[in-house]
């Protein structure tokens, strides 16, 4: 009698177990906008449309209004690691787009792997990449991990990394675009060929038909008065002085400058849409991940800054473009039945000779004729040429084999001498060895964000600090990014679709926290690296 009782209630209990499912939304969307700033979204607000996607989010999503990124520098790769990974460039080892491995002595890019080669086009150096440099899991590789890798993972960005660093390790495919012939690649890391529906999607040529539509402002030009008027001084002129841009003579022929075109985003979107029809995205139980990456916001920001019309004109663009794309996601996968979020890899700062015309303090430093004049000075003091290899990502290189073989040099005095010179320069407001950040007296603010970059084998040896809102380069018009400053730290974070209710956060929360709020809500492990912590307001 006992024994059938026992047996019984197993039945009735596994029976429970097997027929209650992990309750986790078909399909997760990420997207991130490259170089949005967050006062985008309120900047065009009255100008998107009450049924473009940016609103869509805004309203009917939830909105992390003060979401800042914890680390320098804030570049693309770093950016895209720690929204991944809810982790630091000091654990993720993604210290920048590219670092100099004091071991090896050279530069590595962040996304390069010399063993792997390029799929889906002829163009050798495009797809030697991976993640293997990647130290840590992401949330891509967690889910992998949590449904034992029944879920599809796909990257899609047109730069390399935008669409290889959130996808992970395990990931199905990433995918990014060849400029030089105008197609989606992939690398040996992946796959040994596209799939027939990249083969399709490449054949149509897309490019050429935007190229043949030209570039003209969505709206009348003369509505666009939060920017400056088209003919400034503040842009790099990629296509001509001013709108219309005729893009005509460039199909067939140069596949790069559509990058730094609304276009960009628009390839970007069909390919995604492509992507969801033909791997079947979300088209059953088991959760898939879509990680989207808008590269070309960056390109137009580095290009015209963000008082531009033209950065405004991507804006509105994308603002419909995403619209189109969540309707997709409506009518394939489900409303309620997707969860997206979005955010950015970060902001930018405006262009200093508009900021200096308007009276706020700003400038440009040049990095190389720094380097050089240093170098020169070392010379002369301590008789050594070239002690100084680089300036990369705020950091001085030393050339350590020259100082360890010669014994007349003590890298001491080199470092010394190094921080007061550069004290000197006009740009710099603070320059201090990297090894010795504790002991020197400055904010915190800064040396938490300093010291969460700072991964030693891929960091140089002195850091730079650059006084707010004074760039390196860009001299002759257009923007940069990559300092602690709200411009280019304070991002985006937006949520909507499943289980997600109507809300606004004004809390501060951090880009790492992303990570570790998607683990809780699709009750997966949070990525091995992550020191995120979970935004408990959405989850009510
Ligand atoms: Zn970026
Ligand atoms: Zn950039």
């Amino acid at each position: 009698m006992r024994k059938i009782i026992i047996t019984a209630l197993y039945l009735v209990f596994s029976f429970i177990t097997f027929s209650q499912k992990t309750d986790r939304p078909k399909l997760v969307v990420g997207i991130i906008v490259d170089q949005m700033r967050w006062d985008f979204l309120y900047r065009y607000y009255d100008r998107y449309s009450p049924n473009g996607g940016f609103k869509r989010l805004m309203t009917k999503g939830f909105n992390c209004e003060n979401t800042n990124i914890p680390f320098v520098p804030t570049y693309t790769a770093c950016g895209h690691s720690s929204i991944y990974t809810g982790s630091l460039p000091s654990i993720t080892g993604i210290t920048g787009n590219e670092w100099y491995d004091n071991e090896k002595q050279d530069y590595v890019y962040c996304t390069a792997d010399t063993g792997a080669k390029t799929i889906g086009s002829i163009t050798a150096a495009a797809g030697k990449m991976s993640p293997k440099n990647l130290l840590t899991t992401t949330i891509c590789d967690e889910l992998k991990l949590a449904t034992n890798f029944k879920s599809k993972v796909i990257g899609i960005a047109l730069k390399d990394r935008g669409g290889i660093l959130p996808a992970g390790h395990s990931a199905n495919a990433a995918y990014w675009y060849d400029s030089k012939t105008g197609q989606w690649i992939t690398s040996s890391y992946y796959m040994n060929e596209l799939p027939q529906w990249v083969l399709n999607f490449n054949n149509q040529k897309l490019v050429d038909t935007y190229y043949k539509q030209g570039w003209k402002t969505l709206y009348p030009i003369s509505t666009y008065v939060q920017s400056t008027t088209d003919d400034n001084s503040y842009e790099v002129k990629p296509f001509g002085k001013v709108f219309p841009y005729d893009l005509s003579t460039l199909a067939g022929k140069n596949y790069n400058p559509i990058l730094a075109t609304p276009f960009g985003n628009t390839l970007t979107t069909e390919f995604a849409k492509a992507s969801i029809n033909n791997e079947q995205l979300g088209a059953d139980s088991i959760t898939d991940f879509l990680a989207i990456s808008y590269s070309s916001p960056d390109y137009v920001g580095h290009s015209f800054g963000p008082n531009s019309i033209e950065a405004e004109d991507t804006y509105l663009r994308l603002d419909a473009e995403l619209a189109e794309l969540f309707d997709f996601l409506d009518t394939k996968v489900g409303k309620e039945q997707y969860l997206i979020f979005l955010t950015a890899d970060h902001g930018a700062a405006h262009v200093p000779a508009f900021m200096k015309d308007n009276k706020i303090p700003s400038g440009n430093l040049v990095l190389s004729s720094l380097v050089d004049s240093m170098n020169q000075r070392l010379k002369e003091t301590f008789g050594v040429s070239d002690l100084v290899i680089n300036i990369l990502n705020h950091q001085v290189i030393l050339n350590i084999p020259i100082i360890e073989s010669n014994l007349k040099l003590k890298a001491d005095d080199i470092k010394s001498w190094i921080v007061k010179y550069l004290l000197k320069q006009e740009a710099v407001d603070n320059a201090f060895v990297i090894e010795d950040i504790q002991s020197t007296t400055f904010n915190a603010f800064q040396k938490k964000m300093i010291t969460n970059g700072f991964y030693a084998n891929r960091c140089g040896h002195i850091y730079v600090l650059l006084k707010p809102q004074w760039l390196e380069g860009f001299e002759k018009g257009g923007t940069t990014h990559g300092l602690w400053n709200p411009y280019d730290a304070h991002i985006p974070l937006l949520w909507y679709g499943w289980k997600i209710k109507q809300g606004t956060l004004y809390r501060n929360v951090s880009m790492t926290d992303i990570a570790a709020t998607l683990a809780a809500m699709l009750k997966i492990q949070a990525p091995n690296g992550s020191v995120g912590e979970v935004i408990t307001e959405l989850l009510k």
